[in-house]
């Protein structure tokens, strides 16, 4: 039977509903710990469930929490939160990117560089599935999808060996597939070895998507049929919102529309309303959705049809576990 995996249970896809597809809801990363980058740090579980009780109260149903252990994931406070708001989050086993893991690993002497360099392929591979299957940090909360990452234009042995070890995890537990990809770039790259280990390339998202607003990049991708992930929704500072609705329905146009999800990858208080008063995780549902089908109108394409395909039809397709 398909199922989808949130860290309270596991649901039938249709139970899914209006969903954001890559958000972070608590987390320290011990990377930006280590130099004092208070903004990168999600470190208020009163003010991140506060912030998830609006996003609920605006009809958003799930959460994407995109928080692999390497970001400083904490699977006890977030399912707390889920319990508490009523809000399905579904959680990420696996591994986020290279830049990160000159950090300390949480409770040990050692930092992620020393434990992915020591392991082999195969124990990281377990102890992603363990993180699926068992739980994530000594929990019983299980992951819902597994993740891996590379940095910007580059790729690390150490990060294709992650990429080997998730896509190996992916392939023995079902769970679907996100991609870092750091400002949008590399994806084409992963590809490679994804299909190197033998993934069916439906069953994965790239996130970052509109950090590299590139309509012939993105066809490439959107071609081996992969999910395309646009979560940088409000952050003007990359790219003003015209841009990215540009793309999106560029991809549409093309007749990808089945494969485009939408997020805002809320990592900093700053852009959390319930830590400094900025739009927050309500705005995409309540007002940015509104844009998207006013210009899809104008563009002659059925928006409302367009903002239930991208929040409810492609993430229930997208985060169902398949083997
Ligand atoms: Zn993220």
């Amino acid at each position: 039977m398909s199922f989808v995996r949130t860290m309270t249970g596991d649901i039938a896809p249709e139970e899914m509903g209006f969903t954001y597809s890559h958000e972070h809801i608590v987390c320290c990363p011990g990377h930006w710990l280590e130099r004092g980058e208070d903004d990168l740090l999600l470190d208020d579980p009163v003010k991140s469930e506060n912030e998830v009780r609006l996003a609920k109260e605006a009809g958003v149903k799930t959460i994407v929490d995109a928080t692999a252990i390497d970001y400083g994931r904490e699977p006890q406070a977030v399912y707390d939160i889920a319990v508490h708001t009523g809000m399905q989050i579904i959680g990420t086993a696996g591994f986020n990117k290279g830049f990160l893991w000159d950090a300390k690993m949480p409770g040990e002497t050692r930092t992620y560089n020393e434990w992915i360099g020591q392991a082999s392929i195969e124990e990281l591979t377990q102890f992603v599935i363990n993180e699926v299957e068992v739980g994530m940090q000594g929990t019983g909360v299980k992951g819902g999808q597994v993740k891996f990452g590379t940095g910007y234009n580059s790729m690390s042995e150490l990060e294709i060996k992650t990429i080997r070890a998730v896509s190996r995890a992916h392939l023995a537990t079902g769970a679907p597939m996100h991609a870092h990809t750091e400002a949008g770039t590399m994806a084409l790259q992963q590809i490679q070895i994804l299909k190197e280990e033998g993934v069916d390339l439906h069953n994965i998202s790239f996130g970052h998507m509109d950090r590299n607003p590139d309509t012939y990049y993105h066809c490439k991708i959107a071609d081996t049929g992969a999910f395309l992930c646009f979560d940088g929704i409000a952050k003007v500072k990359y790219n003003p919102e015209s841009v990215r609705i540009k793309c999106i329905l560029e991809l549409v146009k093309r007749g990808y529309q089945k494969q485009i999800l939408v997020s805002g990858d809320t990592a900093r208080k700053s852009y959390y309303y319930s830590y400094g008063y900025a739009l927050g995780l309500p705005y995409i549902k309540q007002e940015w959705t509104k844009r998207l089908i006013e210009e899809a109108e104008e563009a002659g394409i059925n928006g409302t049809q367009l903002v239930e395909d991208i929040f409810v039809n492609n993430p229930r397709e997208c985060f169902t576990f398949k083997k």
